[in-house]
């Protein structure tokens, strides 16, 4: 069983490539767990409908997927351009301007933010993902800045910018974002990303805004600014004051130098797992296959990478969003989860958490993998016993019931969780397996089942570890 199961998650951006109820269906089949919506891109009425897609995908296929709601934060992009394509040579000179309503094809290009307010001269400008390199020669106007283009290239309408040494001040969540924010209330999300966090402050201020609207969903902060990863302790920090990170690699790579990437990335994945916290490893985890039908060597072992250290998702973005082959290279990815996790342990780390719930998923997870057990169960209300069990990074599935449908989504990307909503009974644990086995999800006989709950139905009460032979 423990060999079928994927217990690294992948979440897939839902983008062109993939817009269709077939499409998003497939996606889920070949093993999507998470399906990320970019309010970068695309509107409202096309949200909704790939919402209800998703649900319904997630219904017929009888699995619960998680659904986010990734917000744009304080990126600027580029406005639309004609043709949507401009080539761009070295030492050609740009104008970025705010008023500037459409592009005529010539080299002043809309801009969705007044730069001019906030840019010195000599300060970089990257474009496109860091693929256009320029710096600021001159303002024009109170709208305008000249750039100077450093490298061959083209641009894209909506590409977005970074200005890593331009201080912006203040907070980070945007008019837009706070119309998104709104809109996605009582939209079905389970979860919300945030870009370009820079403290924990802007977590904080993310919750505050959440929990006055009535949401429940959980919290993703996406890290990819200098500021965020400036030194262990405002890692540490953010980790814990969010619910979940996201190791937003792209921009970090533009923000903060490639050579920064591995290095953060190990950390966070740690500085999660320590506090139980699920870690979302994202951008060009099987790029070339945007183009390609076959990943690279490198991007195999980025992958199983990532599964080594222990990480709950792998994410998806243009290879599923806009790419030639989005179900290929889930199936691909699945591939290689499945092969790392079957032929090699994850990383160990040291837990910091020492709560009684810890406590009894420590010693239920030793007690699994000491019986070599089929696979542990968790009863759980609010997750948080599913949670820790997870935290422990057992070697079999965690197979979780909860009576809440909201937890049964957020935990469909947590590690080795899948979870099932039943009304609660004393023995909805037991029931389910035996449920699951009729129905032929779970297989084989005499399935070691481990089973770990609270009598007692409190947030933290788990206190009961039991052993089944099923
Ligand atoms: P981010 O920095 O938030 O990752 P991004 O622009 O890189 O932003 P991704 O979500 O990584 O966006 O998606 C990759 C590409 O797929 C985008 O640049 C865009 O071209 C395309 N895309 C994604 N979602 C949509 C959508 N809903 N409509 C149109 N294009 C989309
Ligand atoms: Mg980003
Ligand atoms: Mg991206």
């Amino acid at each position: 069983m423990s060999k079928i199961f994927k217990r690294t998650k992948i979440l897939a951006t839902i983008g062109p490539a993939v817009n269709s109820f077939d499409a998003i269906y497939d996606l889920i089949d070949a093993g999507v767990n998470g399906c990320r919506l970019n309010f970068s891109h695309g509107n409202y009425e096309e949200r909704e409908q790939q919402l209800k897609w998703i649900r319904e995908a997630s219904e017929k296929r009888k699995k619960n997927v998680a659904i986010i709601q990734d917000l744009q934060g304080p990126k600027i992009r580029l406005g639309e351009l004609k043709d949507n394509h401009l080539l761009v040579k070295k030492d050609d000179e740009l104008i970025l301007d705010y008023m500037a309503k459409e592009h005529d094809g010539g080299m002043t290009l809309p801009v969705q933010y007044n730069l001019a307010e906030k840019v010195k001269v000599g300060d970089p400008v990257f474009i496109f993902d860091g693929k256009i390199k320029t710096k600021v020669i001159e303002i024009v106007s109170d709208t305008a800045i000249k750039l100077l283009v450093e490298n061959d290239g083209f641009l894209m309408s909506k590409k977005g910018l970074n200005l890593p040494d331009t201080d912006f001040g203040g907070d980070i969540i945007t008019e837009k974002d706070m119309r998104d924010i709104e809109w996605g209330v009582g939209k079905d999300f389970d979860f919300v990303a945030l870009s370009f966090i820079q403290s924990v402050a802007d977590i904080d201020n993310l919750r505050q805004i959440l929990v006055s609207l009535g949401s429940n969903a959980q919290i993703i902060a996406k890290i990819e600014t200098k500021k965020a990863i400036e030194d262990d302790e405002a890692m540490r920090a953010i980790v814990t004051s969010t619910d979940a990170i996201m190791v937003a690699r792209g921009d970090m790579a533009v923000e903060a130098g490639a050579e920064v990437v591995p290095v953060v990335q190990r950390k966070l994945v740690e500085f999660c797992r320590e506090q139980g916290k699920l870690c979302i490893v994202a951008t060009q985890t099987m790029g070339s296959m945007v183009e390609n039908p076959e990943p690279t060597r490198a991007e195999v072992n980025d992958v199983a990478t990532a599964v080594i250290q222990g990480a709950d998702v792998v994410m998806l973005s243009d290879e599923t969003a806009n790419g030639k082959y989005p179900i290929e290279t889930v199936r691909e990815m699945k591939k290689i989860i499945l092969y790392t996790q079957n032929h090699i342990g994850v990383d160990k780390i040291d837990l910091v958490k020492h709560e009684q719930v810890d406590i009894v998923a420590h010693s239920a997870v030793r007690l699994a993998e000491k019986i070599e057990a089929d696979l542990i169960v968790t009863e759980t209300g609010s997750g948080l016993t599913a949670t820790s069990v997870a935290s422990h990074r057992p070697s079999m599935p965690i197979i979780s019931v909860t009576s809440h449908q909201r937890v049964a989504q957020q935990l469909a990307l947590m590690y080795a969780n899948s979870a099932f909503v039943r009304a609660y009974t004393e023995t909805y644990g037991l029931d389910l397996v035996k449920e699951l086995k009729e129905t032929g999800y779970l297989q084989g006989e005499n399935l070691k089942v481990v089973i770990v709950s609270g009598h007692e139905r409190k947030v933290g009460g788990a206190d009961t570890i039991r052993l089944r032979i099923i």
